[in-house]
């Protein structure tokens, strides 16, 4: 008997192919977390590298060094952390930049740790400038310095804190002062997966949650999930749902298809936001360059999604470039949008830009 689950599309706040975190990530997000580095699919580069500086940390009784985790949304940053203290044998204390107000938050914070720990700060770009002061000499001296007292009375003290190993994760890593960005000594960059991988995340989310699926249900549901593990996750569940009720429990390639078609997800993973995206820059601005702003106020969507969010993926399958002018759609995508492209297009002749 496969267990069911209480939530509704309908419930759905947001874009089924956000991958950023919502309501119904909720009960995924702890049972399907892998909890070491070799049931951690992908990020190869990452996993080497942290195996060889976790080893040499432990062989020497030292703390982690600090570890700085950056990539779009959804691709494992938290999970990584959880791993780093499991695999060092010490506690994870999580928080996020935005929660973390005052100097005295973090201060409480620091010295209530153990010796080794983890400390996890997500969306660390959005420290204010006063908080984040309080972690330099934390990250470097492990020791923080407070103010005792008001006035001409007012006075500086020093505290010792326990070393501890900071792990930082950020969308927006540009956004970083550099006196922070300094202070880690390990910078890992977490890529888009491959469907590949993908499928091998959906096999192993599956059998965690007793769903009959087949590799090729799997790679299908991989390959609409936007290069990013919670989306793949997600639509495990919806088709999980759809299978139940309208098929024999059992996910096939034809179940996964029909299910994902149902939610408007195209073969590629684009949904309507995206189309609407990649079509207002064809027919209003022939095709791009379009500056970011003014993209965003067309499809009435921040700038800052716009670039977190919806632009990594269309970049990935290069629907998208990134031009000293602006955003230009590729002959790709007009091809897959079933949109005659001209050769005169204004962007066939914009220098791309890497980022
Ligand atoms: P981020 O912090 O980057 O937004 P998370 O670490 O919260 O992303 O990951 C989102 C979900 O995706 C987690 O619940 C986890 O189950 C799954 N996940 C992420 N990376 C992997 C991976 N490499 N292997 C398997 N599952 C993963």
């Amino acid at each position: 008997m496969i267990e069911t689950t209480d939530y509704n599309i309908d419930d759905f706040e947001g874009r089924i192919v956000s991958p950023e975190y919502s309501n119904i990530d909720v009960d995924n997000e702890v049972t399907l977390r892998p909890k070491s580095l070799d049931e951690y699919v992908g990020q190869e580069k990452a996993k080497d590298n942290l195996r060889i500086y976790i080893k040499a940390a432990l062989a020497r009784k030292e703390s982690l060094d600090h570890v700085l985790l950056y990539g779009p949304p959804g691709l494992g940053k938290t999970t990584l952390s959880t791993i780093i203290a499991k695999e060092m044998g010490v506690n994870l204390r999580i928080t996020s930049g935005p929660a973390i107000e005052k100097q005295g938050d973090l201060v409480a914070l620091l010295t209530n740790l153990n010796e080794g720990d983890v400390l996890f700060i997500d969306e660390i770009h959005r420290l204010s400038r006063n908080v984040e002061e309080i972690l330099y000499p934390a990250m470097e001296d492990f020791s923080v310095d407070i103010i005792i007292g008001k006035g001409p009375s007012a006075r500086s003290i020093r505290l010792d804190v326990p070393h501890f190993t900071l792990v930082g994760a950020t969308t927006r890593s540009g956004q970083l002062t550099a006196p922070l960005r300094d202070r880690f000594g390990v910078l890992l960059r977490l890529e888009l997966y491959t469907p590949d991988e993908l499928a091998q995340i959906v096999v192993r989310s599956a059998n965690i949650l007793g769903i009959a699926i087949d590799y090729d249900g799997a790679l299908e549901i991989a390959s609409r999930s936007r290069g990013t593990p919670r989306i793949a996750n997600r639509l495990l569940k919806r088709v999980r749902d759809i299978a139940q009720i309208e098929f024999d429990g059992a996910i096939t390639v034809e179940v996964a298809k029909s299910a994902l078609s149902r939610f408007e997800i195209d073969e590629l993973g684009l949904d309507d936001f995206d189309r609407k995206m990649l079509t207002t820059i064809i027919h209003n601005y022939g095709g791009g360059p379009v500056g970011l702003d003014t993209l965003a106020a067309a499809v009435g969507e921040e700038a800052i999604t716009i670039e977190d969010v919806y632009e990594p993926y269309l970049m990935q399958i290069g629907f998208l470039t990134r031009t000293a002018r602006g955003r230009c759609v590729t002959k790709l995508a007009y091809e897959h949008l079933e949109i005659p492209y001209n050769d005169h297009n204004c962007c066939s002749s914009q220098q791309t830009i890497t980022f």
